[in-house]
């Protein structure tokens, strides 16, 4: 890379990640966006719920279009993973996966979370064709079919209450229920079928999935499987700086309204600041964190006498 000291390193090249670099470059910044798109949430997504853009688009398209936009504002772009991060007086010292080291005097964390995994053959492959990690992104494609709900905790029992507004049959596997009398007491007066005690053992399906084959050695059709089993943040990285996680959770990052973090010149944005996981919202905090961090490096700057 050409520079090695850049005024804003935005790390995650999803819609946060790209949505801040089109703000922070606007501003006349030195701006590196790292990442891969292939890694982004929104990649493997059909979105339908983003205002302005009609029909259903594939997230894969989405996110190359936002990659030519952030190249025409001149953000450098890497697809490169950040390994290790550290602070040096008021800069930030990053060690890429290629080896190579960069400064930054302002850093904006848009890692995404990663959705646990079920790890069952099927899950990858019938990923996006009725494998779901996201019932409020997704319940729309499912109007009048049969679906499945796989999860223990609360997230897999609200997902299935809020399926019974689409789909024609909801079923919700978990292996032991854990979660509020209020929230159970919901579950059993409604009309979701529970199959309690049993697991996936995989999802079957050519082109889309078709059932699931459960741990008790039962087969159950059904037209698409929703797996909530939770998430996890990326945040290896920003621990590493200190920076404070949601005192409720501990697994986001505490962002206020600018998205600023604890840690002067450190901004977050998208899912990895929480829920609801969104494209519009990651988009919204990725905005305003981008000219959040473009005003502060550009003070930094000016007291540099850069
Ligand atoms: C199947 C599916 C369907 C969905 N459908 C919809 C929908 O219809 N509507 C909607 O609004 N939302 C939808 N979503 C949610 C939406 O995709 C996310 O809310 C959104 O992508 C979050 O954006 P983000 O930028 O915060 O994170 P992400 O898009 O997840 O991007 C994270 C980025 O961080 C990078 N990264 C991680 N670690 C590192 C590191 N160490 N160094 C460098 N880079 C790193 C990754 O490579 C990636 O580029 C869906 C999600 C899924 C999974």
């Amino acid at each position: 890379m050409a520079n090695s000291l850049y005024d804003v390193v935005i790390i995650g090249a999803g819609p946060a990640g790209i949505q801040a670099a089109i703000h922070a470059s606007r501003k006349k910044t030195e701006v590196l966006l790292l990442g891969r798109i292939e890694n982004s949430a929104l990649y493997s997504a059909h979105v339908e719920n983003y205002a302005f853009v009609e029909g259903v688009q594939a997230g894969a398209d989405l996110l190359a279009a936002g990659h030519r936009q952030v190249e025409r504002f001149g953000t450098r772009i890497a697809p490169l993973d950040v390994l290790k991060i550290a602070q040096a007086g008021d800069l930030f010292q990053l060690e890429l996966e290629s080896g190579e080291e960069i400064e930054a005097r302002t850093i904006i964390f848009a890692m995404g979370v990663s959705k646990k995994k079920l790890a069952v053959p099927g899950e990858k492959e019938l990923l996006g064709r009725g494998v779901s990690y996201c019932v409020d992104c997704d319940a729309n494609f499912y109007r009048g079919a049969t679906v499945t709900v796989v999860g223990d905790r609360s997230a897999a029992v609200d997902g299935a209450l809020t399926l019974l507004g689409y789909a024609a049959k909801v079923y919700l596997i978990s292996k032991k229920l854990d979660v509020s009398p209020e929230l159970l007491n919901r579950l059993r007066g409604s009309k979701v079928e529970v199959l309690d005690e049993t697991w996936v053992k995989a999802i079957e399906g050519e082109n889309a999935v078709t059932g699931l084959q459960l741990t008790s050695g039962a087969g159950l059709a059904t037209d698409g499987v929703f797996i909530e089993l939770g998430s996890k943040g990326a945040l290896e990285l920003a621990t590493q700086l200190g920076v404070m996680l949601d005192s409720e959770h501990f697994k986001y990052i505490a962002a206020n309204r600018k998205q600023e973090t604890n840690i002067p010149g450190v901004y977050a944005a998208g899912d990895i600041v929480g829920p609801p996981y969104q494209m519009a919202k990651a988009v919204g905090e990725g905005c305003v964190a981008g000219m959040e961090a473009a005003t502060y490096a550009r003070k930094l700057k000016q007291g540099e006498g850069a």
